[in-house]
């Protein structure tokens, strides 16, 4: 099977984005009922996590805690001047497993997957490959 591919647009330097309904739309099209997702992003900027999204002060506040743990430190070398950002993709990750079953992706009460720009805004892309289970 295909690699699926979805893409989300960010709005600022520094966001969470939920891309739970976007997932939920790749598995009804491709009528996925049972199976493992892996949803990875091809970006050295960016990160996917699982985390609350009933309060969207979680969000806020993840962002705001990673920015205290991980400042624009003037002692970075890196040209582009986004070393920050870097340190958060590897340190937040690039991907996630699913679990599907039913036709419905196995998720806590209040969790959602988050598309995390640390370097927006930008356009950026969020691949699915899915492994039958
Ligand atoms: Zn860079």
């Amino acid at each position: 099977m295909k690699n699926l591919e979805i893409s989300v647009r960010s709005r600022k330097r520094c966001e969470m984005i939920d891309i739970t309904s976007k997932i939920n739309s790749v598995l009804r099209e491709q009528q996925i009922a049972d199976a493992t997702i892996t949803v990875f992003t091809p970006h050295t900027t960016a990160a996917i996590t699982i985390n609350e999204n009933a309060d969207p002060d979680v969000a806020r506040d993840m962002l705001y805690g990673l920015a205290k743990l991980i400042p624009a430190d003037p002692q970075f070398k890196h040209a582009e001047g986004n070393s920050d950002a870097h340190l958060k993709s590897s340190l937040v990750g690039v991907s996630e497993t699913l679990i599907v079953e039913g036709g419905q992706l196995l998720l806590g009460t209040w969790q959602g997957i988050y598309f995390c720009e640390f370097d927006g805004p930008r356009t950026r892309r969020i691949l699915l490959k899915r492994s039958e289970g």
